[in-house]
């Protein structure tokens, strides 16, 4: 993997931010785009824009089939059966938000119980919360190691025959923990419960393979994989997405309409109501075709360097605590820290100033934070066009940031 050519396909790397240029450290957030994806939608838009499944006209029979190769591309990205398991939604929060009100709300009871980590984003965490206040359902959470890992034995605990789903992110946005989705899955299989993942940081970074994962239901969002922002994914079982209510109804997701009633058309158009995401679902075609070029094992491995690189720099800083795994090699591509008596915002500000893009908040996971006794943290993540010399800018920029609040302080 050439990182030095990867670099030249991204436009906004060119960028200088306040003189400097520019450090993009905030890929966990959103992704970069690549020149082959933005021309993509470029081309859609100057040559093939028309609406999908509705026209016989050229442009709509063009555009229908840049759609549906585009869900094509994406189920053999994540090596689903079919491209029919493939719902193209807004992202990942839709996605679950779509599996609680379309699944989980229709078929669970009072008592049946929803097994969580305290350590999910809130759109893996509230959509549940949401079908336990409706159907009774009880939520239930596996402990944190202290390095934010699951022991086996709790996971073990934790899943009972009044399991009926487990809902976990595959890669932690905060702590970079790798979760082993599938022998959770097999677990939750065991009981006859679903296993439902988080994808949004997983499947941009590593191969994924649902049907090796054993997973019933997974979500993705395309802003996070070098695709456009307003799309990504719902991948089921076929016999769940079948059982599965959809949430919006109207134009194109339905089969026969009566003044009182009416059906729908099958998986995956019954979930897709409206006009879909066109463009969007084509961009996110023009991603998986990116990444599957470079390779995601490449991508995985260089993530892989360049974490344990970030842990190996920043663990010796003083003052610095570092939250998550303390090493690289079953981690994601992020890692998280605060800076002694110095808000996060205000590093972030300080890297801002040397051009360095950081996240810094709850990232989303305000019981996380809780857990780890923070109010929030920063955040550092990386991806396939970063180098180790963004992190040595990232260690640099930290120490400006320590004797910058050291000399405030006084
Ligand atoms: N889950 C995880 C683990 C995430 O990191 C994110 C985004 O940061 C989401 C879910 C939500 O993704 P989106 O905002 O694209 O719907």
């Amino acid at each position: 993997m050439n990182v030095q050519e990867i670099r030249k396909d991204f436009p906004i790397l060119e960028e200088t931010v306040n003189g400097h240029p520019l450090v993009y450290l905030d890929s966990a957030a959103t992704s970069q785009k690549p020149r082959q994806v933005i021309e993509v939608l470029q081309k859609y838009y100057e040559h093939d824009n028309s609406n999908v499944h509705r026209g016989v006209h050229t442009l709509g029979s063009r555009a229908t089939e840049a759609y549906e190769l585009a869900r094509e591309k994406v189920a053999r990205f994540i090596r689903a059966k079919s491209a029919e398991q493939v719902v193209f939604t807004r992202g990942t929060t839709e996605s679950l938000n779509m599996v609680a009100y379309g699944y989980a709300r229709q078929q669970l009871k009072e008592g049946d119980e929803i097994v969580l980590t305290p350590s999910e984003h809130h759109s893996n965490l509230i959509p549940w919360q949401q079908v336990a206040r409706t159907t009774g359902a009880v939520l239930k959470y596996i402990p944190l190691q202290p390095d934010g890992t699951l022991a086996m034995e709790d996971v073990k605990t934790a899943i009972t025959p009044a399991t009926k789903l487990v809902a976990m992110a595959h890669v932690s946005n905060v702590l970079g923990t790798i979760h082993p989705v599938r022998e959770i899955a097999a677990l939750a299989h065991e009981v006859g419960a679903i296993m439902v993942v988080d994808g949004a940081q997983s499947v941009p970074h590593m191969p994924v393979d649902v049907q090796d994962l054993g997973c019933d239901f997974l979500a993705f969002s395309g802003h996070k994989m070098c695709g456009p922002t307003g799309v990504g994914v719902l991948y089921g079982k076929r016999e769940l997405l079948d059982v599965m209510e959809p949430t919006y109804f109207g134009g194109e997701m339905i089969d026969i309409v009566e003044l009182h009633s009416a059906t729908w058309k099958d998986t995956p158009y019954k979930f897709e109501g409206g006009t879909p995401i066109i463009a969007g679902a084509i961009g996110l075609g023009a991603a998986v075709d990116y990444l599957s070029s470079i390779g995601m094992e490449e991508i995985r491995s260089h993530d892989q360097k360049l974490v344990a690189y970030a842990l190996e720099r920043l663990s010796d800083m003083p003052g610095l605590s570092i939250y998550g795994p303390k090493s690289g090699v079953n981690r994601g591509g992020l890692v998280t820290f605060n800076l002694d008596g110095v808000h996060p915002h205000d590093v972030s500000t300080v890297l801002d100033a040397e051009g360095i893009a950081i996240r810094a908040g709850h990232h989303c996971a305000q019981p996380l934070m809780r857990w780890l006794n923070v109010g929030s943290t920063a955040r550092a993540s990386f991806y396939l066009y970063n180098t180790e010399s963004d992190i040595d800018a990232l260690f640099h920029g930290l120490q400006s940031a320590k004797e910058f609040f050291q000399h405030a302080i006084g």
